[in-house]
């Protein structure tokens, strides 16, 4: 019998997997079975991540595109160009994300829109492309990445928890009108994780005893950690889950 976990034959394309929580979503789809695009901003990132999947799963089961997820026609030209790669999207994990650290009254407006745009309207245009072919074939799978921030406000971090925000909302709008299509649209809120982008936070003492005082868990998230959720919401065991977001934090959020 196969397992409801098994993706095998399912084409899955990770935004964000050049590096970072993207990459080990990636291995985690790849292990389960999922012909696998890798994606970035930087062209080169994007294949280099290919060029390790391919070794690993073969040729056939690993793509790389290359495009930027906030800006529409990028966007469509890039979701085509996955398709036309690796065969029609079963699975979109909207992960490529940004962080920008500055208070409210010093944040300059250009760099709020380019927070909203990269950690908001890009799951909107990516997810929208990728759920029209979606729809046609009868279901599909798309899984938002949010954060903490999504339920919890810090200061200096605004923009960021404002688009998360609205990216848990977005998968609540999404599934109002594509779950009747047969697509399952769900949210993975992760808490902090050690990757590139909070590398600065691991090296300050301060933020760091704070991390691990405030987490149940008394640690920082792996990579790894987002994976296994992941590749649940990506298979045919969570498909009557429908619209959530699941915080996957080692307990942050439950504590005051
Ligand atoms: P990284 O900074 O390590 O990686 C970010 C990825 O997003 C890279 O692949 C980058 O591509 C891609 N990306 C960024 N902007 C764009 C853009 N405009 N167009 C295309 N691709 C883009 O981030 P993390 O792995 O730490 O975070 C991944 C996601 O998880 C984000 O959405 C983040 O908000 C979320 N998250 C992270 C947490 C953490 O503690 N790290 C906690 C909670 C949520 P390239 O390499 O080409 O620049």
């Amino acid at each position: 019998m196969t397992s409801p976990f098994d993706l095998s034959g399912r084409t899955a394309l990770v935004t964000g997997s050049s590096r970072g929580i993207g990459r080990a979503l990636a291995r985690g789809l790849a292990d389960a079975g999922a012909t696998l695009v890798l994606h970035g901003r930087d062209p080169e990132r994007a294949e280099e991540a290919r060029r390790e999947f391919a070794t690993a799963y073969g040729e056939d089961r690993a793509y790389a595109v290359a495009f930027d997820v906030t800006d529409a026609e990028s966007v469509q030209a890039g979701v085509r160009e996955a398709e036309e790669k690796a065969g029609p999207l079963a699975i979109l994990v909207n992960n490529a994300g940004i962080q920008h650290r500055v208070p409210l009254f010093d944040l300059d407006p250009t760099d709020w829109d380019r927070v909203i745009r990269t950690d908001l309207t890009s799951a909107f245009l990516v997810g929208r492309e990728a759920a029209r072919g979606m729809a046609a074939r009868g279901g599909g799978k798309i899984i938002n990445i949010c954060s903490v921030q999504t339920d919890l406000a810090r200061p200096s971090i605004g923009a960021y928890t404002a688009a998360k925000g609205g990216l848990r909302n977005l998968t609540r709008a999404m599934t109002a009108e594509w779950a009747g299509s047969g697509l399952q649209i769900n949210g993975i809120a992760p808490g902090y994780i050690h990757t590139e982008m909070t590398q600065n936070l691991v090296d300050d003492p301060e933020f760091n005893s704070w991390i691990l005082s405030r987490t149940p868990a008394r640690r920082w998230g792996t990579v790894e950690d987002i994976a296994g959720p992941v590749v649940w919401l990506a298979s045919s065991a969570s498909d009557f889950v429908n619209g959530q977001t699941i915080f996957v934090d080692g307990g942050m959020t439950v504590v005051v």
